[in-house]
């Protein structure tokens, strides 16, 4: 037996994939190694108060006998080994909408617990993660773009290496811009310091909008910072927000 065969024996013939096999992206749904899919609802910061979500996760998963239910980097709670024709239901039975895993899009607003439970939180990284949620979440863009938010300058949601990363501190928000992890890492810049929230949110849309209208398609925003250039890229962006 050689090496392929070996590897395609070690997995269960009833889920074996063929070559024509996708991400399902209007059902979010990504196919695994075995020909199963995965998949992850939207829980804004995975925060989870009502926990009979929790309960729902687990009833579908072991209804549909999946392999496993995964913590994401992105925060979610993915279930991981559906079949492909109990993915329908299985979301019906959720009842919840999939987050953006896959696609050009604002994939993930990832935020720390801030002051709502951190003792060294410095800002309420869950309120100012949630409305930018709640805003930006799923929204189409030419490049995949993450957002994350930090309570404190630990931050322990990476807020240098990616795109959009805020930064609590004793005296308000710090923002970086154009960072990314990956292939080609990429530390964020420092943009603004000492903003409130609703300067940031205000940065957040003016800096979305400039990209949107000026990007080109798969360029992600460190690469277009490094096109337009820092300057440039930061007096646009400030101006717009009428903050200095
Ligand atoms: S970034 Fe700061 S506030 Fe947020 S979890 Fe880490 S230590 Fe706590």
């Amino acid at each position: 037996m050689d090496r392929a065969q070996e590897m395609t024996s070690q997995t269960d013939s009833r889920y074996r994939h063929n070559s024509t096999d996708r991400d399902m992206l209007d059902k979010g749904a990504i196919l695994q190694r075995d020909g199963t899919y995965a998949i992850a609802p939207h829980i804004p910061g995975g925060v989870i108060m009502d926990f009979n979500l929790l309960r729902k996760i687990a009833d579908v998963a072991e209804k549909y006998k999946c392999a496993a239910v995964k913590a994401t980097s992105s925060q979610r709670l993915a279930i991981v080994g559906l079949k492909k024709e109990d993915v329908d239901s299985a979301w019906r039975e959720l009842g919840i909408a999939p987050g953006a895993a896959i696609g050009l899009c604002v994939r993930s607003v990832k935020f720390c617990p801030g002051t709502t439970f951190c003792k060294r939180g410095q800002q309420d990284a869950v309120g100012l993660g949630m409305s930018i949620d709640k805003k930006y979440h799923g929204m189409t863009l030419p490049s995949k773009f993450k957002i994350s938010v930090s309570g404190c300058p630990n931050k322990c949601m990476d807020a240098a290496v990616i795109d959009f990363g805020v930064m609590g501190t004793s005296k308000g928000f710090t923002v970086y811009v154009g960072g990314n992890g990956g292939v080609t890492p990429r530390f964020g810049q420092k943009l603004v310091e000492e903003a409130t929230s609703d300067q940031v949110m205000g940065i957040l849309d003016r800096c979305i909008d400039y990209y949107k209208s000026q990007a080109r398609t798969n360029e992600r925003l460190g690469k277009f910072i490094d096109r337009v250039g820092f300057d440039a890229f930061r007096e646009n962006v400030l101006q717009q927000a009428a903050v200095h």
